[in-house]
């Protein structure tokens, strides 16, 4: 299952700077707004959350202790 970046979409306006900038196909428009869809295409590369004017989307790293040894 992919780390997806989280939306919130009542802080999106459908300006759709992230679908333009997004090379993969996490984004998605959708009623006027846009959708984050699960895709192996999508790297995590942050750009999305980088050009949202509104800070509709979040790339939230989890981080996992185990693998810090
Ligand atoms: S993190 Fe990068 S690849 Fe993934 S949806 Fe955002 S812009 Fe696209
Ligand atoms: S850049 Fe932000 S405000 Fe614009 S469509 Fe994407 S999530 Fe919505």
């Amino acid at each position: 299952m992919p780390v997806m970046p989280e939306l919130d979409i009542e802080l999106c306006d459908g300006c759709g700077l992230c679908l333009a900038a997004c090379h993969g196909d996490g984004i998605v428009p959708a009623a006027g707004k846009v959708n984050i869809v699960e895709t192996e295409s999508c790297d995590f590369c942050g750009v999305c959350e980088w050009v949202c004017p509104r800070g509709a989307i979040s790339c939230k790293y989890v981080i996992h202790p185990e693998d810090q040894a």
